[in-house]
């Protein structure tokens, strides 16, 4: 049967990683989480004590970054960090260091470069614009702010993070603003994505929704 790339995009904390994960797994795809790459170099920058402001800086630092994943999660130059690049001070610096060309540069390469053979769901902000602009399927996945706000909060404390709903809505608004308006690969709907807004939907009929979608293009010839 042909492989085929689904590229899911949309806002923070719409449930594009949750619901990729799972399309994935029904359809025996490989998950990316391109979302996780972006807070792992984020994170590799912070724990170093580099200035994310000075780009000659963030571009040697970004040599020192190798960018890997297995069944656990992501892994940074040998070590799994899964546990550690959902924080909420990754949250805050991730959609700077996101807006940086060198930064997007390397990570594009390495998410072309996991999709080769295809077969891949990828979920972020860019991959039906600018990472695969050819996927045979594209999502964009929207929901109500205070919707989110709940999703990311549950999803927080099922890791042992307890953080105020202000605090993570102030988060999310700040990060769609920074990521819809930075000048390299801006968030937007690619022209041929279909939006879903996912607010009165459960995880369950979102999956369902994009596994139907993704088998019509597969058969597609
Ligand atoms: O998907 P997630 O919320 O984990 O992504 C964290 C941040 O990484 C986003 O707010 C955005 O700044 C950045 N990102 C990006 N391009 C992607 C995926 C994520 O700029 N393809």
């Amino acid at each position: 049967m042909r492989k085929i790339i689904i590229a899911i995009d949309g806002y923070s904390g719409t449930g594009k990683s949750s619901t990729a994960k799972m399309v994935a797994e029904k359809l025996t795809y490989i998950y990316i989480d391109s979302g996780a790459m972006y807070r792992a170099i984020t994170f590799f920058l912070l724990n170093n004590n580099h200035d994310i402001n000075k780009l000659s800086e963030v571009e040697i630092a970004l040599k020192e970054c190798e960018i890997s994943f297995d069944a656990e999660g992501i892994i940074l130059n040998g070590k799994h960090i899964e546990d550690h690049i959902r924080s909420m001070e990754v949250n805050e610096n991730v959609s700077r260091v996101s807006a940086i060309s060198a930064v997007r540069k390397k990570l594009v390469l390495e998410q072309r470069r996991m999709s080769a053979n295809k077969g891949v769901v990828m979920d972020g902000r860019d991959i039906g614009t600018v990472v695969f602009p050819d996927a045979e399927l594209k999502i964009f996945m929207t929901a109500d702010v205070d919707i989110r706000v709940e999703r990311r909060k549950k999803e927080l404390e099922s890791k042992g993070m307890v953080e105020s709903k202000e605090l993570i809505k102030q988060n999310l608004i700040e990060r769609d603003k920074i990521d819809s308006s930075r000048k390299d690969s801006p968030l937007r709907k690619a022209d041929d994505a279909i939006e879903i807004d996912t607010s009165q939907l459960t995880l369950n009929q979102q999956v369902d929704k994009i596994v139907q979608l993704a088998k019509e293009r597969i058969h597609e010839s």
